[in-house]
């Protein structure tokens, strides 16, 4: 507009009016667009704070859930390779295998991004009905970031990860419990991803564990099953939720219905915090699962974190009604998943 406006000739009066004239009519135009997006980014706030059901209305155990998610993070500090992550794998092993599954550690190492040094992570493979061939995958990372990097007053502080690690595995513990009653007609498997995020700075890489899981999927396809969907979740315990469709899931044509299903299986349940259209486009663990592996996948996230990174990523952040909400439309999707 200044570039434009200094290489105006001198005008006319009538220039002048006719200019006058556009420039309200661009203004009033341009307010009337402002208010519009303003009012709509008021309908997505509104949306997740009017009235939706109750945490006594919802038949998921959300309460049990974020008991799960407060005891992961008494564990402390999980990222890979460290004694917190040690004791979380050993907790999901035998949470896990009292429910009937089989738990399978898919170890692999991967060198450490400060001094080179082989650094031991592992994936934890959960089965259910193992003898099903059709199969969906849910996933979740279990490892932290070593460091609360984004955090302004102390980046080399604690970091526990409530929302970011603990809640999409407090989600999937609590599913374990409903496992044994679930209708279905696909066999399920949980997926830990280990190495998500050891990283130190932004260079390192991510997606240690979903990479190696997808490349051992690709190069050793299994022989008796095969996975029709993923659904990975990831920052879903957030008190004031808000999960709009992430971009690249829908922008992939295989996994586009996958993301519709699940997002009107929310609106059928009246569950209003998932917000159906599409606002951010992120880099996760679904990008392995769908480029490398060929599996349709769909990222849940709640990217809109202030407290993404930092300190105070911590349980008192989460509540036990979103987890019963996500819970309970990732349930009802499986159940009526065709
Ligand atoms: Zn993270």
């Amino acid at each position: 507009m200044t570039v434009r406006n200094h290489r105006q000739p001198t005008l006319s009066a009538r220039q002048q009016r006719w200019f006058l004239a556009t420039t309200l009519v661009v203004g009033v135009c341009a307010i009337g667009y402002l208010l519009l997006f303003l009012d709509r980014g008021n309908n997505g706030n509104a949306a997740a704070a009017a009235p939706g059901p109750r945490l006594d209305q919802i038949p998921f155990d959300g309460a049990r859930a974020y008991g799960y998610l407060k005891q992961i993070c008494a564990l402390g500090r999980r990222p890979s390779g460290s004694e917190g992550m040690a004791a979380q794998r050993k907790l999901l092993k035998e949470h896990f295998e009292k429910l009937g599954a089989t738990v399978e550690p898919q170890s692999f190492t991967a060198p450490d991004p400060l001094t080179g040094g082989p650094v031991p992570m592992a994936n934890l493979i959960v089965h259910w009905k193992p003898e099903r061939p059709d199969r969906i995958l849910l996933c979740a990372h279990y490892d932290t970031l070593p460091f609360p990097m984004l955090d302004r007053y102390n980046p080399r502080g604690l970091f526990v990860g409530a929302n970011d690690g603990a809640s999409g595995v407090a989600l999937l513990m609590e599913l374990g419990n409903e496992m044994a009653q679930l209708e279905c007609r696909y066999g399920i498997d949980f997926v830990f991803f280990d190495g998500e995020e050891y990283i130190f700075r932004e260079t390192d890489r991510f997606f240690l564990g979903s990479e190696y899981f997808a490349r051992a999927y690709r190069a050793n396809p299994p022989a008796d099953y095969r996975y029709r969907c993923a659904v990975l979740l990831d920052m879903i315990g957030d008190a004031d939720l808000q999960i709009f469709q992430e971009r690249n899931s829908v922008w992939w044509r295989d996994s586009r219905p996958l993301v519709l299903g699940i997002w009107a299986t929310a609106a059928r349940l009246g569950v209003r915090e998932f917000i159906p259209r599409p606002k951010h486009q992120v880099n996760d663990d679904h990008l392995a699962l769908h480029d490398i592996a060929g599996i349709p996948a769909c990222d849940v996230i709640d990217f809109d974190y202030p407290a993404w990174h930092t300190q105070a990523d911590t349980p008192e952040r989460c509540s036990p009604l979103s987890l019963a909400k996500v819970g309970w439309v990732v349930r009802e999707w499986l159940r009526t998943a065709q």
